[in-house]
C-alpha cells in the first residue's frame, strides 16, 4: 500500500468560473466541513493511482479537499495479478458481463479476502477511529468490515453498475454483499445502480465531475494541441512551431516529450485530416473493436478525410487491467488484416502511463484536436470520456447506457445511439456531424453547458461536506 501525496489546491482557483453565489456557497461549506472534520483525516483508498475515471477524480479531489483546508488522503492498496483478476471478473459483472469467463467461487473469495487482509493490516498503522474512509470499488469492499470494527467511519463507493440486473450482475453483488453491509454510507454515480438490499437512508447518488483546471482539462490554444501532437508523433503537420517555441508555450500545461511516434504500428494522422476519437482503456466493455470495426466497414460512406484514432493507455502500465493487452492485441491483429486504404486511416496509439501529466496533456491535445469524440461503450459507469470532451465543446456520439444518459441529451448537447452495438448506427451519427460542422459545433457549445452546469467540482464537494457531516453526527 502507498500514499499519493498530493498538493493542495485552493478552491479559489475553482471558484473563478462560478456565478458569485455558486462560489460562495462553495466557500461557506468549506469554512463548516474544515471546523466539522478538524482533528480527523478523510482517506480515499483504490485499486490504482493512474488510469482509469476513479485514479483521474481522486488526483482533483484530494487536492482541492486539501485546499479546503480537510486533511484528506489517498491511498493505493496492494494486490497481485490473480488479486486483480479477480477484481477484474467482479467488476465485468457487476456491469452484467463475464469478462474472463472465470467464476467467483470460494478459491477466488480466499485469495481476495488474504489480499486485503494484509492491506487492512498497513491501513491500520494509519487510520485512526473517528477517521472517515471511503473505500472505492470493488477492489477495496473487503476491508469494509475491520475498518467498520476499528472505530472508524466508512463509506463504500461504487463507480460502477448496469441500469438492469441480470444473472452476472447479482452473483457480483452477491459476492460483495457479505463485506459492504457493514458500511455506514454508500456512494453510487446513479440511483438505478442501488441494490435493493442497501438501505435506502444511507445512499448518496454522487455523480463524477472534472476539473476545468487539470492537465486533462486545461485551455490549450490551438497551436500547442497541434505541437502536441505532433511532437508526440501522433499528428503530422506540415509546419509545426518550432520545437523551442513549443517548449515555451506548453509551460504549465504538463510535459510532453519528444517521441518517434506514439502510434503503435502505422503512420501519423495526417495533419488535414479530420480526426474521430474514441480514447479508453483497453477494455471490452468499452468496444474499441467494435468501433474500429464499424468505421472500416463503413469507411466508403464516410468523408475521404475522416480517420479514426483509438487511444488507449500503454497497458503495461496499469496493474489493476490484465484483460487490457488482450483488447489492444485484438484490436491490433483487426487492423492489420484490413486493406491498406483502410488501414492508412485507422490509428491505434498507446499513451504513456508512467508520467500522469505526459497523459493528461495527450488526452487534452487528442480531444481537443477531434472533429467528433465517440464512446460506444457497451456499459458504461459513468463515462468521463464523455465529460472530458464535452467541457472542450466537441461534439460527441456516444451509447446511451448508464451515466453516458446523465450527461448527454440526444439531438441537445450530444448524439445518443438507443443500441451500442449498432455500429451502422454510430458510424451515420460521426458522418452526420462530418458533414454538418454548424450542428456539430451548436452541440459542442451546449455540451460545455452542460459540464459547467453540473459536473464541476463544487457539487461534488459540496455533496462530500454533507455526507460527511452526515456520517460524524
Ligand atoms: N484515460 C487516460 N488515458 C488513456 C485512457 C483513458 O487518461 O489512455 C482517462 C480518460 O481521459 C478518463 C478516464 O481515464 O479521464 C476514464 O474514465 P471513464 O469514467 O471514462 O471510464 P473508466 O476508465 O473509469 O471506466
Amino acid at each position: 500500500m502507498f500514499e499519493v501525496r498530493l498538493a493542495p489546491v485552493g478552491l479559489d482557483r475553482l471558484a473563478q468560473l462560478l456565478a458569485s453565489e455558486r462560489a460562495r456557497r462553495l466557500e461557506a461549506a468549506a469554512l463548516r466541513a474544515q471546523e466539522q472534520l478538524r482533528g480527523r483525516v478523510v482517506w480515499n483508498v483504490n485499486a490504482t493511482a493512474t488510469g482509469g475515471g476513479v485514479a483521474e477524480m481522486l488526483q482533483v479531489l484530494v487536492a482541492y479537499g486539501r485546499g479546503a483546508g480537510v486533511d484528506t488522503r489517498w491511498l493505493v492498496l496492494d494486490g497481485d495479478p490473480e488479486f486483480f483478476t479477480i477484481t477484474k471478473r467482479l467488476h465485468n459483472f457487476l456491469h452484467g458481463s463475464s469478462g474472463d469467463e472465470g467464476s467467483l467461487d470460494d478459491r477466488a473469495r480466499s485469495h481476495y479476502e488474504q489480499v486485503l487482509a494484509r492491506n487492512l493490516d498497513e491501513l491500520l498503522q494509519r487510520v485512526h477511529p473517528q477517521d472517515i474512509v471511503i473505500l472505492h470499488d470493488p477492489q477495496t469492499a473487503g476491508l469494509v468490515p475491520g475498518l467498520v470494527a476499528a472505530g472508524a467511519h466508512v463509506a463504500w463507493r461504487c463507480h460502477i453498475g448496469r441500469d438492469t440486473a441480470n444473472e452476472l450482475h447479482d452473483l457480483g453483488w452477491a459476492f460483495l454483499r457479505p463485506y459492504i453491509m457493514a458500511a455506514h454510507a454508500f456512494i453510487f454515480s446513479r440511483r438505478e445502480y442501488v441494490p435493493a438490499w442497501v438501505r435506502d437512508d444511507l445512499v448518496w447518488v454522487v455523480p463524477p465531475s472534472l476539473d476545468p483546471f487539470s492537465a486533462k482539462n486545461a485551455d490549450l490554444d490551438p497551436e500547442v494541441v497541434s505541437t502536441t501532437l505532433h511532437v508526440a508523433g501522433l499528428v503530422s503537420t506540415s509546419s509545426p512551431t518550432s520545437v523551442t517555441e513549443f517548449d515555451r508555450r506548453r509551460e504549465g500545461h504538463g510535459r510532453v516529450r519528444h517521441r518517434d511516434s506514439l502510434i503503435i504500428d502505422g503512420p501519423p494522422v495526417p495533419g488535414d485530416a479530420r480526426v474521430v476519437l474514441q480514447v479508453s482503456r483497453w477494455d471490452r466493455l468499452k468496444d474499441m473493436e467494435g468501433v474500429l470495426r464499424g468505421f472500416a466497414d463503413n469507411l466508403s460512406g464516410l468523408p475521404d478525410d475522416a480517420h479514426l484514432v483509438l487511444a488507449g493507455p500503454d497497458v503495461t502500465g496499469v496493474t489493476d487491467d490484465p484483460e487490457g493487452g488482450e483488447v489492444l492485441a485484438s484490436c491490433l491483429e483487426l487492423r492489420v488484416s484490413m486493406d491498406t486504404s483502410i488501414r492508412r486511416r485507422i490509428h491505434l496509439t498507446a499513451l504513456p502511463m508512467d508520467d500522469v501529466d505526459e497523459n493528461a496533456h495527450l488526452v487534452n491535445a487528442l480531444q481537443r484536436h477531434a472533429s467528433v469524440v465517440v464512446q460506444k461503450s457497451l456499459v458504461e459507469g459513468f463515462g468521463l470520456t464523455v465529460t472530458e470532451p464535452m467541457w472542450k465543446s466537441r461534439p460527441v456520439v456516444a451509447s446511451a447506457v448508464g451515466g453516458i444518459q446523465d450527461q448527454i441529451d440526444h439531438g441537445v448537447n450530444g448524439l445518443l445511439l438507443d443500441d451500442p452495438y449498432d455500429l451502422d448506427g454510430m458510424v451515420k451519427g460521426v458522418d452526420t456531424l462530418l458533414r454538418d460542422p454548424e450542428t456539430a459545433q451548436q452541440l459542442g457549445e451546449r455540451a460545455h453547458r452542460t459540464v459547467l452546469d453540473r459536473f464541476l467540482g463544487d457539487r461534488h464537494l459540496l455533496q462530500y461536506g454533507e455526507l460527511f457531516a452526515s456520517m460524524i453526527e
